[in-house]
């Protein structure tokens, strides 16, 4: 339905129906109608939509793939996220899952190999490490390739939110394909564990049901098993838990050291007082904010390689766009979060690299 399209672009530019309105010229209550389904747009009206947000003509007449909210309702639940916010970030992630299907039906797809457990978060983590062909005691070294390879569908969001890394959905019907979409804008250790994270929702919570924190946690024991077996930390993580040895691992393992103190807690290598106090002494070298980070920034590789595959490599915007019915310049803000575009220079550098002397603590 046409109005459904229009809701899309219209959340998706960030748009309330009175402001889009007033660049239209027209009342809210028009807006309101026509995305309702009540009245369809003039061709005159429709055409200037298109302008007004740079979405083709062509778009409109197509009918949207739907995307549930998956674990983006949690962040709403924990007053993370404006509507505002809620409804751009879902509707980008709509509009780039579309673009991601109409590619992936003109490609040979991957077989599908997230499992789906009813197990502790720990066992299920295990598990999971096994279906995806990684050894049990060793660092992940691409957790984006790992979830991509099994079948996961990764999509970079061109958007920035403080408080959103990343969400997670099974998309579409009858056979529901696992999505995670990443936010821009986070460093790398932050986006590992987010994809942990959230890859623990979609192996433990096809249904978000339950309570909040719950989930939450369970997610996050999760992600904390998967990227830092206990097997592996039993050794790893010995006391005493100092920041020196912390850094070392989390070099090795690409997990923040912040997450590393709560794994040291949670496998009772430390207390609660231990906690705080290697808390402190973070927060005294302004790390308890921004870590000094080496990590570099892991970016999803299967939707550009579908559209290299399809469009050539560079990828020509152009025809892509006329499959896809899509503006060029909504194909280029979108693709150039991925690793292509301004990545394509040989030796990537992460964001911030802080130069660590020895003896600093
Ligand atoms: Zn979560």
């Amino acid at each position: 339905m046409i109005g459904d399209r229009i809701r899309q672009v219209r959340e998706l530019r960030g748009l309330t129906q009175a402001q889009l309105a007033e660049r239209l010229a027209v009342t809210q209550s028009s807006i309101a109608y026509i995305e309702s389904g009540r009245f369809d747009p003039s061709d005159g009206l429709l055409d200037a939509i298109a302008l007004q947000t740079q979405f083709p003509r062509t778009f409109f007449k197509k009918e949207p793939v739907d995307f549930p909210l998956g674990s983006l309702l949690l962040f709403r639940a924990r007053l993370k996220l404006s509507a505002r916010d809620e409804a751009q970030t879902h509707r980008y992630a709509q509009t780039l899952n579309e673009v991601a299907e109409s590619l992936a039906q003109r490609v040979s797809s991957i077989t599908l190999r997230i499992p789906t457990l009813e197990e502790t978060p720990e066992r299920a983590a295990q598990i999971t490490r096994t279906t995806l062909g990684l050894s049990p005691d060793t660092p992940i070294p691409s957790v984006v390739q790992s979830v991509e390879r099994a079948g996961t569908r990764v999509l970079a969001l061109p958007l920035e939110l403080e408080d959103v890394d990343a969400f997670s959905a099974w998309v579409g019907r009858p056979t529901a394909k696992p999505t995670i979409a990443l936010m821009g804008g986070k460093p790398g250790d932050r986006v590992r564990y987010s994809l942990a994270h959230e890859l623990g929702h979609l192996v433990l919570h096809q249904a978000m049901s339950g309570a909040v924190q719950e989930i939450e946690r369970e997610a996050d024991r999760f992600a904390e098993e998967f990227l830092l077996p206990e097997v592996a930390m039993r050794t790893e993580l010995t006391a005493p838990v100092t920041l020196t040895p912390l850094l070392r691992i989390k070099k090795r393992w690409g997990v923040s050291m912040s997450a590393l103190i709560m794994r040291a807690l949670h496998l009772h290598v430390i207390n609660d007082r231990q906690r705080r106090y290697l808390y402190v002494q973070l927060n005294k070298h302004g790390w308890g904010k921004t870590e000094p980070t080496e990590i570099a920034v892991e970016r999803p590789r299967a939707i550009h390689q579908m559209a290299e595959l399809l469009y050539g490599k560079p990828i020509d915007i152009r025809r892509m766009g006329i499959d896809t019915q899509l503006s060029e310049s909504f194909l280029r803000e979108c693709l150039t979060v991925y690793s292509g575009a301004e990545l394509n220079a040989e030796h990537r550098t992460p964001a911030s690299v802080l130069k660590i002397r020895s003896g600093d603590f």
